[in-house]
């Protein structure tokens, strides 16, 4: 018995199939197409079982309370495989057929019975915790926040070979040149002409000297903080200054940010895909935790609990050392996006001679990578500070 590649949509199954015919033509009973090139339904059999061992395990004793599915349901309604043209429920019966099996096989073949609610997910009690990422970032929290945090005391393992494991479940995004981000600063008094402002010193990141410990740079290490919007930029100042200038920032270059922001998925391979990964099933699971943890809110002023910043600062340092110019991360006050872009502020001129003396390296000036091009009042006054 044959079936043909059009029998299916999914496209690991459909190279299956492909690469197996030995260029043998027939008719297909299920899809009804002519003269077409057909796998025998013992090898995609065979292949089929291989695909769905790597995920799910036979389990007949229904004693504990775990979400169970059938062979129907796994390549129905979970994975989707069959294209609309085909008998997919008599394919599903003679591909799992026991007439298929060798005798001696026969007594263990669990897959016979394609409606049987007997097999659950490899592993699912743990969870997240299957995840080498979950125990690397576990590992790693742990170590920088009560082990040593600025070098590796013990060999044992880096924390950059912690924060490895992390990067290969990280989105890039491009942000392309003319871009607008949002940045607000509190004012008391309002200047009396904005105009005059320097605004590339008054808007942008502090100096060096004045940059305070912040969500992703330490003190002394100064950031461009920006929002996506207006809104998430006030909402992200809070409202417990009088006077606010809201400045518009546009990217003047093509720039590579990490996506720390909850709203992405990583790609999921279907289980018959070779390069599915057992992981994949909780790997959105961790996702989240991971991005949630970066973007919660932080005690202001760091007081309780001065090192939790020190998490994402050093996540953010290693990730500058990758060569990314920026993290977008979720606003924990709207739905808003945040940005951090590794570029500080202006430079002081009266330092060059011995910074270039001393051959010391400084953080990029933002303006050569974003242009100010607005500035605008914020009208809401605080009843508060009246
Ligand atoms: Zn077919």
């Amino acid at each position: 018995m044959y079936c043909c590649a059009k029998c299916f949509k999914n496209k690991s199954i459909q190279k299956f199939i492909s690469n197996n015919t030995g260029e043998k033509k027939a008719d297909c009973v299920y899809c009804g197409s002519k003269n077409t090139e057909v796998v025998s339904l013992i090898d995609l059999r065979h292949f089929l079982v291989g695909c769905i061992d790597k995920a799910y395990e036979y389990n007949d004793d229904f004693v504990d309370d775990v979400q169970r599915y059938s062979v129907a349901e796994i390549m129905t309604e979970i994975e989707d495989v069959f294209s609309d043209d085909t008998d997919s429920e008599l394919l599903m019966s003679d591909i799992f057929s026991k007439s298929f099996i060798d005798i001696k096989d026969a007594i263990n073949d669990y897959y016979a019975d394609i409606n049987n609610e007997a097999f659950y997910i490899k592993y699912d009690s743990l969870g997240v915790e299957n995840l080498d990422a979950y125990h690397a970032w576990e590992s790693f929290k742990y170590e920088v926040m009560h082990y040593n945090r600025f070098f590796d005391v013990t060999d044992k393992q880096s924390r950059e070979s912690y924060l490895w494991q992390l990067l290969k479940y990280l989105k890039e995004i491009k942000v392309t040149s003319g871009t607008c981000f949002y940045r607000v600063r509190g004012f008391d008094p309002l200047p009396d002409n904005i105009n005059d402002l320097d605004l590339y010193m008054e808007m942008g990141p502090p100096p060096p000297g004045k940059s305070i410990n912040n969500r992703m740079n330490p003190a002394g290490i100064p950031y461009l903080y920006l929002s996506d919007t207006k809104e998430t930029a006030l909402l992200e100042k809070g409202d417990n200054l009088r006077f606010k200038l809201i400045a518009e920032f546009t990217a003047k270059k093509n720039l590579r940010v990490v996506d720390l922001s909850d709203s992405w998925m990583v790609d999921i391979f279907s289980i018959f895909d070779s390069e599915y990964n057992h992981d994949d099933y909780w790997i959105k699971d961790f996702i989240i935790k991971f991005t949630t943890e970066i973007s919660k809110p932080v005690d202001k002023e760091g007081e309780e609990h001065p090192y939790e910043y020190v998490l994402t600062q050093i996540v953010a340092e290693y990730l500058r050392m990758q060569n990314y110019d920026g993290i977008c991360y979720s606003s924990s006050k709207c739905d808003g996006k945040n940005f951090v872009f590794f570029y500080g502020s202006k430079p002081d001129e009266s330092l060059t001679d011995k910074r270039d003396f001393l051959g010391v390296r400084m953080l990029p000036y933002f303006a050569d990578y974003f242009d100010i091009t607005k500035i605008e009042k914020d009208n809401y006054v605080n009843n508060a500070s009246k």
